[in-house]
Protein backbone atom coordinates (compact mmCIF):
# COMPACT_ATOMS: atom_id res chain seq x y z
CA UNK A 1 0.00 0.00 0.00
CA UNK A 2 1.35 3.34 -0.86
CA UNK A 3 -0.23 6.78 -0.15
CA UNK A 4 0.24 9.86 -2.60
CA UNK A 5 0.21 13.66 -1.75
CA UNK A 6 -2.31 16.04 -3.34
CA UNK A 7 -1.26 18.51 -5.56
CA UNK A 8 -2.34 22.01 -5.73
CA UNK A 9 -3.41 23.72 -9.09
CA UNK A 10 -4.43 27.43 -9.29
CA UNK A 11 -6.82 28.59 -11.42
CA UNK A 12 -8.61 31.60 -12.14
CA UNK A 13 -12.07 29.98 -11.16
CA UNK A 14 -11.16 28.42 -8.37
CA UNK A 15 -12.14 28.88 -4.92
CA UNK A 16 -10.49 27.47 -1.08
CA UNK A 17 -12.52 24.87 -0.10
CA UNK A 18 -9.46 22.61 -0.90
CA UNK A 19 -7.11 24.59 0.77
CA UNK A 20 -7.05 23.07 3.99
CA UNK A 21 -6.76 19.74 2.11
CA UNK A 22 -3.96 21.02 -0.10
CA UNK A 23 -1.49 22.19 2.74
CA UNK A 24 -1.85 25.64 0.78
CA UNK A 25 -2.94 29.03 1.59
CA UNK A 26 -4.12 29.82 -2.25
CA UNK A 27 -7.57 31.37 -2.18
CA UNK A 28 -8.08 30.02 -6.11
CA UNK A 29 -7.52 26.27 -5.83
CA UNK A 30 -9.37 24.96 -8.65
CA UNK A 31 -8.21 21.17 -8.97
CA UNK A 32 -6.89 19.01 -6.00
CA UNK A 33 -4.98 16.72 -8.39
CA UNK A 34 -5.35 13.07 -6.11
CA UNK A 35 -3.72 10.67 -8.43
CA UNK A 36 -2.06 12.34 -11.66
CA UNK A 37 0.76 11.14 -14.16
CA UNK A 38 0.83 14.20 -16.96
CA UNK A 39 3.65 16.18 -18.42
CA UNK A 40 3.50 19.00 -16.05
CA UNK A 41 1.94 17.50 -12.83
CA UNK A 42 2.99 13.87 -11.20
CA UNK A 43 1.79 12.49 -7.67
CA UNK A 44 4.66 11.85 -4.71
CA UNK A 45 4.27 8.45 -2.83
CA UNK A 46 4.88 9.89 0.75
CA UNK A 47 4.11 6.50 2.70
CA UNK A 48 4.65 3.07 1.80
CA UNK A 49 7.56 0.97 0.13
CA UNK A 50 7.70 3.13 -2.45
CA UNK A 51 8.33 6.29 -0.32
CA UNK A 52 10.13 9.16 -2.34
CA UNK A 53 9.51 7.92 -5.73
CA UNK A 54 6.36 8.99 -7.92
CA UNK A 55 3.41 7.55 -9.33
CA UNK A 56 4.51 7.80 -12.90
CA UNK A 57 8.49 5.71 -11.81
CA UNK A 58 5.78 3.51 -9.87
CA UNK A 59 3.54 2.70 -12.96
CA UNK A 60 6.19 2.43 -15.35
CA UNK A 61 8.33 -0.22 -13.34
CA UNK A 62 4.73 -2.20 -12.92
CA UNK A 63 2.18 -1.24 -16.34
CA UNK A 64 3.63 -4.59 -17.61
CA UNK A 65 2.26 -6.83 -15.12
CA UNK A 66 -1.30 -5.10 -15.45
CA UNK A 67 -1.59 -5.07 -19.24
CA UNK A 68 -0.88 -1.42 -19.68
CA UNK A 69 2.26 -1.44 -21.60
CA UNK A 70 1.24 0.52 -24.59
CA UNK A 71 0.57 3.06 -22.34
CA UNK A 72 3.39 5.92 -21.49
CA UNK A 73 1.91 7.17 -18.58
CA UNK A 74 -1.18 6.46 -16.03
CA UNK A 75 -4.00 6.51 -18.54
CA UNK A 76 -6.57 8.62 -16.36
CA UNK A 77 -5.90 10.68 -13.81
CA UNK A 78 -8.26 11.79 -11.15
CA UNK A 79 -8.55 15.45 -9.68
CA UNK A 80 -11.58 17.13 -7.01
CA UNK A 81 -12.35 20.37 -8.46
CA UNK A 82 -14.05 23.42 -6.66
CA UNK A 83 -15.69 25.28 -8.60
CA UNK A 84 -15.65 28.86 -7.24
CA UNK A 85 -17.14 30.19 -10.92
CA UNK A 86 -17.92 29.25 -13.85
CA UNK A 87 -15.78 27.33 -15.67
CA UNK A 88 -14.97 28.03 -19.50
CA UNK A 89 -17.48 26.23 -21.61
CA UNK A 90 -15.08 23.91 -23.78
CA UNK A 91 -14.94 21.01 -25.25
CA UNK A 92 -12.25 17.75 -25.99
CA UNK A 93 -11.48 15.72 -28.76
CA UNK A 94 -12.66 12.42 -29.37
CA UNK A 95 -10.09 9.67 -30.66
CA UNK A 96 -10.18 10.46 -34.12
CA UNK A 97 -9.30 14.26 -33.44
CA UNK A 98 -6.78 13.72 -30.71
CA UNK A 99 -5.15 11.62 -32.98
CA UNK A 100 -5.36 14.09 -35.98
CA UNK A 101 -4.92 17.45 -34.36
CA UNK A 102 -2.18 16.66 -31.92
CA UNK A 103 -1.35 12.93 -32.68
CA UNK A 104 -2.12 11.84 -29.44
CA UNK A 105 -3.21 8.01 -29.59
CA UNK A 106 -6.69 8.27 -27.65
CA UNK A 107 -9.13 11.34 -26.94
CA UNK A 108 -10.82 12.61 -23.34
CA UNK A 109 -13.72 11.41 -22.26
CA UNK A 110 -14.62 12.54 -18.63
CA UNK A 111 -16.88 12.08 -15.23
CA UNK A 112 -17.57 14.12 -12.33
CA UNK A 113 -18.96 12.87 -9.14
CA UNK A 114 -21.07 15.74 -7.73
CA UNK A 115 -20.05 16.22 -4.04
CA UNK A 116 -21.75 19.38 -3.57
CA UNK A 117 -23.98 20.99 -6.57
CA UNK A 118 -23.72 23.89 -8.05
CA UNK A 119 -25.83 27.10 -6.66
CA UNK A 120 -27.50 26.89 -10.19
CA UNK A 121 -28.56 23.20 -9.72
CA UNK A 122 -27.23 22.61 -13.71
CA UNK A 123 -24.22 22.38 -15.30
CA UNK A 124 -23.66 23.21 -19.03
CA UNK A 125 -23.77 20.11 -21.24
CA UNK A 126 -24.31 19.87 -24.93
CA UNK A 127 -25.61 21.92 -27.72
CA UNK A 128 -29.01 23.64 -28.64
CA UNK A 129 -28.56 23.14 -32.46
CA UNK A 130 -29.24 20.83 -34.70
CA UNK A 131 -25.98 21.23 -36.90
CA UNK A 132 -22.85 23.08 -36.80
CA UNK A 133 -23.95 25.33 -39.54
CA UNK A 134 -26.60 26.61 -37.35
CA UNK A 135 -23.83 26.94 -34.48
CA UNK A 136 -21.93 28.70 -37.15
CA UNK A 137 -24.84 31.04 -37.54
CA UNK A 138 -25.23 31.58 -33.41
CA UNK A 139 -21.70 32.61 -33.56
CA UNK A 140 -21.48 35.22 -36.22
CA UNK A 141 -24.97 36.39 -34.28
CA UNK A 142 -23.02 36.92 -31.32
CA UNK A 143 -25.51 34.75 -29.70
CA UNK A 144 -23.01 31.67 -28.13
CA UNK A 145 -24.79 31.57 -24.91
CA UNK A 146 -28.29 31.27 -26.38
CA UNK A 147 -26.68 28.02 -28.28
CA UNK A 148 -25.51 25.76 -25.12
CA UNK A 149 -27.52 23.37 -23.54
CA UNK A 150 -27.58 22.67 -19.67
CA UNK A 151 -28.32 19.46 -17.46
CA UNK A 152 -30.28 19.19 -13.80
CA UNK A 153 -26.94 17.94 -11.70
CA UNK A 154 -27.74 17.06 -7.90
CA UNK A 155 -25.89 15.95 -5.44
CA UNK A 156 -24.33 12.28 -5.58
CA UNK A 157 -24.93 12.46 -9.44
CA UNK A 158 -22.49 10.92 -11.88
CA UNK A 159 -21.64 12.70 -15.35
CA UNK A 160 -20.04 10.45 -18.10
CA UNK A 161 -18.68 13.47 -20.58
CA UNK A 162 -17.81 11.81 -24.09
CA UNK A 163 -14.86 13.37 -26.05
CA UNK A 164 -16.48 16.06 -28.46
CA UNK A 165 -19.53 17.10 -25.66
CA UNK A 166 -19.67 20.87 -25.32
CA UNK A 167 -19.75 21.28 -21.58
CA UNK A 168 -18.67 22.75 -17.97
CA UNK A 169 -18.99 22.75 -14.44
CA UNK A 170 -20.86 25.86 -12.79
CA UNK A 171 -20.05 27.92 -9.73
CA UNK A 172 -20.55 26.36 -6.74
CA UNK A 173 -19.92 22.77 -7.09
CA UNK A 174 -17.39 20.54 -5.96
CA UNK A 175 -16.92 17.50 -7.78
CA UNK A 176 -14.14 14.66 -7.66
CA UNK A 177 -13.52 14.03 -11.55
CA UNK A 178 -11.75 10.94 -13.25
CA UNK A 179 -10.43 11.73 -16.71
CA UNK A 180 -8.67 9.95 -19.43
CA UNK A 181 -5.17 11.06 -19.58
CA UNK A 182 -5.01 13.53 -22.46
CA UNK A 183 -4.29 16.76 -21.69
CA UNK A 184 -6.10 18.75 -24.75
CA UNK A 185 -9.20 20.96 -23.70
CA UNK A 186 -10.13 23.54 -26.30
CA UNK A 187 -11.74 26.75 -24.85
CA UNK A 188 -15.11 27.58 -27.04
CA UNK A 189 -16.38 30.83 -25.15
CA UNK A 190 -15.59 32.44 -21.81
CA UNK A 191 -18.93 33.88 -21.18
CA UNK A 192 -17.06 37.24 -22.03
CA UNK A 193 -15.24 37.53 -19.20
CA UNK A 194 -12.21 39.62 -18.06
CA UNK A 195 -9.38 39.48 -16.02
CA UNK A 196 -8.09 41.99 -13.16
CA UNK A 197 -6.24 43.70 -15.43
CA UNK A 198 -9.12 43.94 -18.51
CA UNK A 199 -7.64 40.86 -20.41
CA UNK A 200 -9.71 38.06 -21.97
CA UNK A 201 -8.63 34.48 -21.95
CA UNK A 202 -8.00 32.61 -24.97
CA UNK A 203 -9.96 30.85 -26.98
CA UNK A 204 -9.15 28.06 -29.74
CA UNK A 205 -12.97 28.38 -31.26
CA UNK A 206 -11.54 26.94 -34.32
CA UNK A 207 -10.44 23.64 -32.79
CA UNK A 208 -13.23 23.35 -30.94
CA UNK A 209 -15.86 23.75 -33.50
CA UNK A 210 -13.73 20.95 -35.52
CA UNK A 211 -14.24 19.00 -32.43
CA UNK A 212 -17.52 19.53 -31.42
CA UNK A 213 -20.54 16.85 -32.03
CA UNK A 214 -23.31 19.51 -31.70
CA UNK A 215 -25.73 15.91 -30.95
CA UNK A 216 -23.94 14.93 -27.86
CA UNK A 217 -24.76 15.27 -24.63
CA UNK A 218 -23.93 14.24 -21.42
CA UNK A 219 -24.88 11.34 -19.14
CA UNK A 220 -26.07 11.37 -15.87
CA UNK A 221 -26.10 8.33 -13.89
CA UNK A 222 -25.74 7.00 -10.23
CA UNK A 223 -23.28 4.51 -8.19
CA UNK A 224 -25.17 1.20 -7.30
CA UNK A 225 -22.56 -0.03 -4.24
CA UNK A 226 -20.77 -2.41 -4.55
CA UNK A 227 -21.29 -2.04 -8.09
CA UNK A 228 -18.68 -0.40 -9.95
CA UNK A 229 -19.49 1.88 -13.23
CA UNK A 230 -17.34 0.69 -15.85
CA UNK A 231 -15.89 3.49 -18.57
CA UNK A 232 -14.16 2.30 -21.42
CA UNK A 233 -10.75 3.07 -19.77
CA UNK A 234 -11.72 3.56 -15.93
CA UNK A 235 -13.98 1.68 -13.33
CA UNK A 236 -15.04 3.61 -10.19
CA UNK A 237 -16.67 2.62 -6.97
CA UNK A 238 -18.11 4.58 -4.34
CA UNK A 239 -17.72 3.42 -1.57
CA UNK A 240 -19.57 4.34 2.21
CA UNK A 241 -17.27 4.05 5.15
CA UNK A 242 -20.27 3.58 7.00
CA UNK A 243 -22.02 0.72 4.92
CA UNK A 244 -18.62 -1.66 4.35
CA UNK A 245 -16.05 -2.59 6.99
CA UNK A 246 -13.20 -3.25 4.34
CA UNK A 247 -12.78 -2.90 0.79
CA UNK A 248 -10.03 -5.08 -1.56
CA UNK A 249 -8.04 -4.90 -4.28
CA UNK A 250 -8.89 -7.54 -6.80
CA UNK A 251 -7.59 -7.95 -10.08
CA UNK A 252 -5.67 -4.94 -11.05
CA UNK A 253 -4.54 -1.70 -9.30
CA UNK A 254 -6.96 0.14 -7.43
CA UNK A 255 -6.45 4.04 -6.73
CA UNK A 256 -8.83 4.69 -3.58
CA UNK A 257 -9.04 8.51 -2.92
CA UNK A 258 -10.93 9.94 0.44
CA UNK A 259 -13.64 12.50 -0.42
CA UNK A 260 -15.59 13.17 2.48
CA UNK A 261 -14.08 12.66 5.97
CA UNK A 262 -10.76 11.81 7.15
CA UNK A 263 -8.95 8.56 8.92
CA UNK A 264 -5.97 7.18 10.27
CA UNK A 265 -4.44 4.37 8.08
CA UNK A 266 -1.79 1.71 9.22
CA UNK A 267 0.48 0.99 6.50
CA UNK A 268 1.23 -2.55 8.01
CA UNK A 269 4.59 -3.42 6.22
CA UNK A 270 6.48 0.20 6.49
CA UNK A 271 4.78 0.28 10.32
CA UNK A 272 3.99 4.05 9.45
CA UNK A 273 0.32 5.52 10.11
CA UNK A 274 -0.90 8.30 7.93
CA UNK A 275 -3.84 10.45 8.32
CA UNK A 276 -5.94 10.96 5.22
CA UNK A 277 -7.62 13.47 4.08
CA UNK A 278 -9.63 14.56 1.28
CA UNK A 279 -8.01 14.51 -1.68
CA UNK A 280 -4.91 12.34 -0.19
CA UNK A 281 -4.92 8.45 -2.38
CA UNK A 282 -4.15 5.20 -1.49
CA UNK A 283 -2.69 2.80 -3.69
CA UNK A 284 -3.30 -0.97 -3.73
CA UNK A 285 -1.97 -3.37 -5.39
CA UNK A 286 -4.26 -7.42 -5.60
CA UNK A 287 -5.12 -8.51 -2.44
CA UNK A 288 -4.44 -5.29 -0.28
CA UNK A 289 -7.15 -4.07 1.31
CA UNK A 290 -8.15 -0.73 3.37
CA UNK A 291 -10.41 0.08 6.05
CA UNK A 292 -12.78 3.35 4.67
CA UNK A 293 -13.60 3.95 8.27
CA UNK A 294 -16.67 6.23 8.61
CA UNK A 295 -15.28 8.69 5.65
CA UNK A 296 -16.59 8.31 2.03
CA UNK A 297 -14.37 7.30 -0.74
CA UNK A 298 -14.26 6.48 -5.10
CA UNK A 299 -12.11 4.12 -5.72
CA UNK A 300 -10.78 3.82 -9.45
CA UNK A 301 -9.05 1.16 -11.57
CA UNK A 302 -7.90 1.06 -14.80
CA UNK A 303 -10.45 -0.92 -16.91
CA UNK A 304 -9.38 -4.52 -18.27
CA UNK A 305 -8.95 -5.62 -21.59
CA UNK A 306 -11.90 -7.71 -22.96
CA UNK A 307 -9.75 -10.58 -24.76
ZN1 LIG B 1 -13.62 19.02 -19.36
Amino acid sequence: MQILKPIVHETIWGGTKLAPYGNSSCTRIGHLYCAVDTNEFCSEIIAGSSKGRNLHEWFTEHKHEYGLGQYEQLPFLTALVDAAQDLSIQVHPDDEMARKLVGHPFGKNESFYIINPPSSGSMYSGCRVKDIEEMRRFISQGRIADAIDSIPVKIGDYISIPGGTLHAATAGSLIFEIEENCEVTYRFWDFDRTDAVGEKRPLQLKQAMACLHVEKKSAVRRYNPPNPICERMYHSWLVHGSEIESFRCERTFALATLIYGEEQVDIQDEQETAIIRPGTTILLTPGEAFCPGTSDWIVCSPSLKVS
